[in-house]
Parts: C-alpha cells; structure tokens; sequence
C-alpha cells in the first residue's frame, strides 16, 4: 500500500467513526420546540422569524391580516403552523374577533375553530392565545377538543393559568395535548431570551423534551437569530408534531422532573403575565 493509499485509508477511517458518533448524539438527542406564538400582525417581524431553520415552529392568529400569507410561505419552507387561537383571559385587557368564550355553546365554539381552519391552510395543530378563562373551564375545553375530534390536529396548552383543563379536557378523545413548559420572552430582552433557552436546554436533557413558546419581539427574534445556530450538538430542534410521532430518549432513562408543578405555580400569581394584546 503506497503513503497515499494509507493516509486515504486513515481519512476514510476516521470520517466513518465521526459520522458513526454523530448519529449516535443524534438518536440519544434531546428534543426542543420552538413554537413562535402571534404570527400575522407584524410581517416584518414575522418574516425574521420566517428566516430562522424551519425546525422552529410558528402559531398564526386566524384573522390577522398577513396569517394567511405566512401559513402559505411557513409552508413552502416546510416549517409546522399551528392555529393560535384567541381564548378568554381573566382580565379585561383588548381581545381578538372570535375569541372563545367559556360562556359560549359546543356548537358556537366549534363553528369559530372550524372557521379558523378554514383560513390558516397547512396547520395541524392549535394552541391558545392567552386563554387564562377558557383555559381552566373543563367543560368549555371539552368543547374545543370535541371540536378537534375530527381535525387531526394536536392541541399544545400554552398554559397561561396553573389551573389549565386541557389535558383534562382531551381525555378519551383522539386529540393530543403538549404542553409549553418555557416561556422565551416575558420580558422582552435578548438577555432574557438567552437565559429561558438555556433553560429549555437544561430541561430538555432532564426529561428528554422540552417546549418553549417566544413571540416575534424585536428582542427574541435578534437573541434567536444569534443562539439557534449555536444550539448544543445533544440537542435536536424539532416541531410539536414530530415530537409526537418520535420520542426522544427512551422514557425508561428519561427521569421524572423533580417538581413537575413549579413553573406552573410561579404563573399562577400572575397568570395574565403572558395575555399581552398583541
Ligand atoms: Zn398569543
């Protein structure tokens, strides 16, 4: 064998076992969504997000004025689109048409969803815009889930209320319930986004999948723009759907988190925190 047949042989070698130990990392990888939540309002600031992998998600309003627009280019790029669908919150503050309302009947809330599939094409699942009221109304909730029965879509509980029924709510229907564990941008700072995705990271690895929701502030989309491409290598960005169809690490060394219920509580003091009128 000649010097250079040898060293062709050497770099042969060596570029299986660093392809080897990649795929390694990424099947015992842990999964993180990002879900960019209020999409359809502001396109300049959509289209940032827009430019960011198409791994991270985006959730549009049903009638906002550019929704449409960004569901058919989120689409073209192969990027997930989730409804975002505008629930009651607690306090009065200024609300979106077609909110649903826990006072409303099965059949109201299920004309305003089917209404607002109707106009974001491409979405296979829903999650709330603020929501503080509707959310913690088991029977309203049931309504929206009897409503998605049909629709395939996942419903992924922003949870804006420690009290949330809609995992309550989904069961024994064929509707799939995520829920938001981190929230990237209640103070909108890119030092805040960057300490809420190391969060996520942390969690992540805990558990074996983490979801954080951000929205398309100046703020988040600089700080995302800068950490995405500098996510760990043991960390496999994904969307809500495909963490529904492949889990991470197996659930027999995924640990229990410590205490499941401690971000929850932390937003039951001010459950309002994220239903900023957008
Ligand atoms: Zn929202």
């Amino acid at each position: 064998m000649t010097y250079r047949q040898k060293t062709k042989r050497i770099l042969l070698t060596s570029l299986l076992f660093i392809t080897s130990s990649l795929i390694a990392v990424s099947a015992g990888a842990a999964q993180l969504a990002i879900v960019i939540d209020d999409f359809g309002y502001r396109k300049q600031d959509d289209n940032r997000i827009l430019e960011l992998p198409p791994q991270v998600s985006i959730a549009i309003l049903p009638n906002s004025p550019f929704g449409r627009e960004m569901a058919e280019k989120a689409h073209r790029q192969g990027r997930e689109i989730l409804i975002h669908m505008p629930m009651a919150p607690i306090s009065k503050q200024p609300l979106e048409r077609d909110t649903l309302r826990p006072s409303m009947s099965a059949a109201e809330i299920d004309q305003l969803i089917k209404a607002a599939i109707a106009r974001v094409p491409y979405a296979v699942g829903m999650n709330n815009h603020m929501g503080s009221a509707m959310t913690s109304d088991l029977t309203a909730m049931q309504h929206v889930m009897t409503s998605l029965s049909g629709s395939g879509f996942y419903f992924l509980d922003s949870v804006t209320i420690g009290s949330t029924k809609a995992t309550q709510a989904a069961q024994g229907k064929p509707v799939r319930v995520l829920r938001r564990q981190v929230f990237l941008d209640n103070v909108q700072t890119e030092e805040e986004t960057r300490k809420q995705l190391n969060r996520a990271v942390a969690l992540a690895r805990k558990q074996g999948s983490v979801i954080a929701i951000g929205h398309p502030h100046p703020s988040t989309v600089r700080a995302l723009h800068k950490l995405v491409p500098m996510l760990p290598p043991d960390i496999e960005l994904v969307s809500p759907g495909y963490m529904l169809t492949h889990a991470g690490k197996p659930s027999s060394v995924r640990p229990l988190p410590v205490k499941p219920v401690k971000p929850v509580e932390k937003e039951k003091q001010k459950p309002a925190e994220p239903e900023k009128p957008c």
